[in-house]
């Protein structure tokens, strides 16, 4: 018995003294869904922390000391990249000397002010990205972790599947629309789904979120609305509700959510909403507005 107590405790300490045993991966994901994608991949054996609060724009937002301290402490950062992030250049400059992986949705390394000269940096949006994202992800963390290298490999095949799944959706539904333009509220946020959707979005604010829209941007979507019949205007974050609403009355149209999931606000991330509830809810909402037939989805 003696014997035994004293084998079982040589080998707790062998566990414990073991760093394979006693950590779990820290990934910081600058936006939401990427903390999605990074938890799903990671599964138990990571610690996902989000760097954008509840709210924030992640166009704007700066991360505080103590998030600089918390990515020194971490594994991997997973950001868009592409110009989203302003802080990126210069945290990834300051990490340099760092033990540090970065993996960036966008690809290589961009500038902030690509974003104004028509480089997209909403690539979560387009969801089959997001599906090779996974992939990616998957054998990123099977490199820093070889031991779980076939968990994070499943993991990472589940959600490609699940993203190509929500595509084959979207495609689905949109291909039966009887209007094919978007009037938003919002900036130009979904220039993926454009593409992969073959929608066009006719945007308040262009291409800075902040911008406030001039009287002559209001009247040329309120003439639009008139003018197609159309009878939906979206907004894409709290702010924008008021023009909405402006828009809304004076061309009868109803109002829509269409949200592009990087910044929720706090009730959300309690609830512990998905992004791809969030993606389903948008969908849903773009079918009543644009007369689309909705496809039953089947996923959670
Ligand atoms: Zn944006």
């Amino acid at each position: 018995m003696k014997r035994l107590v004293f084998a079982v405790c040589i080998y707790l300490l062998g566990l414990l003294s073991s760093p394979v045993f006693a950590q779990k991966l820290k990934i910081i994901a600058s936006i939401f869904p990427l903390a999605e994608i990074a938890q799903e991949i990671g599964g138990e054996e990571a610690e996902v922390r989000l760097l954008l609060p509840p709210g924030a724009d992640p166009h704007s937002w700066e991360p505080t000391p103590k998030d600089i301290l918390n990515l020194k402490k971490a594994d991997l950062l997973l950001a868009v990249g592409g110009g989203l992030e302003p802080w990126l250049e210069d945290i990834l400059a300051g990490l340099k000397a760092q033990d540090l992986k970065i993996l960036l949705a966008a690809g290589e390394k961009g500038h902030h002010h690509e974003h104004l000269h028509g480089r997209d940096p909403h690539v979560w949006l387009d969801f089959l990205k997001d599906a090779e994202l996974s992939l990616l992800l998957a054998e990123t963390l099977a490199k820093i972790y070889p031991q779980k290298a076939s968990y994070f490999r499943k993991r990472g095949q589940i959600a490609a599947q699940k993203f190509k799944k929500l595509h084959q959706t979207f495609a689905q539904t949109l291909q039966t629309c009887r209007f094919r333009v978007v009037p938003l509220a919002g900036h130009d946020a979904f220039r993926a789904w454009e593409k992969n959707y073959h929608l066009e979005f006719v945007t308040l604010a262009g291409q800075s979120p902040e911008a406030e829209p001039t009287p002559q941007a209001l009247k040329k979507i309120i003439f639009l609305l008139r003018r197609l019949g159309l009878k939906a205007i979206y907004y894409d974050e709290p702010q924008a509700l008021r023009f909405a609403k402006i828009i809304a009355r004076e061309s009868g149209a109803k109002v829509y959510f269409l949200t592009p999931g990087a910044s929720l606000t706090k009730e959300e991330l309690e609830e512990k909403i998905s992004f791809f509830s969030l993606m389903e809810r948008n969908l849903k909402n773009l079918s009543l507005g644009l007369e689309c037939r909705l496809t039953k989805t089947g996923q959670n």
